[in-house]
């Protein structure tokens, strides 16, 4: 059975995946607005991703015994710079969803709750793996920005290739995301 504590904490957590999904929804707009459907397909992968989270959480609070109480949702921004200002507000977004991971991990060992601190490792990986993506994007919209002409056209092209894949712990359950 799941503490009140961490059922709490991973309520929580399922509104910030949700979130996020919004976030990077509101990010894919704003690049299709600029025509550069690549960035945009890449962004809308990564908000199926994060919509995808949010139903891994709650598939385990359900699966722990605890109740779902889900969080309202806040409204993204929708005005961005550039895509290097969009990239650096995507990391810094995933390392404060990082620390979060990390608290609800420290809650896990305080309350040897060894069920829940099995389940966290796929996150504990997958934050290193979306901290890694972004900040890959950032470094090459760094080089680009110093002037590699059609740098932008040519990372387009690459940004598109980016295909959805579900993630391990929703393959074969029932999944509205
Ligand atoms: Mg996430």
């Amino acid at each position: 059975m799941i503490s009140e504590k961490l059922q709490d904490l991973v309520n929580n957590q399922i509104g910030k995946e949700f979130y996020s999904s919004y976030f990077y929804l509101a990010m894919a707009a704003w690049f299709e607005e600029q025509s550069l459907e690549g960035f945009g397909s890449w962004m809308r992968v990564q908000a199926q991703e994060e919509g995808c989270h949010a139903m891994i959480f709650y598939n385990f609070l359900l699966e722990s015994g605890g109740s779902i109480k889900l969080p309202a949702i806040e409204q993204p921004p929708f005005k961005f710079e550039s895509p290097l200002d969009i990239f650096q507000q995507g990391i810094k977004h995933e390392e404060y969803v990082t620390s979060l991971i990390n608290t609800m991990v420290d809650v896990a060992i305080d309350e040897h709750n060894h069920a829940a601190r099995s389940f966290l490792n796929w996150f504990v990986d997958e934050q290193v793996e979306e901290e890694d993506n972004f900040n890959s994007v950032i470094g090459k919209l760094k080089l680009i920005e110093k002037g590699a002409g059609g740098g932008m056209f040519m990372m387009d092209k690459e940004m598109s290739t980016r295909i959805f894949a579900m993630p391990s712990p929703l393959i074969g359950k029932i999944n509205i995301g």
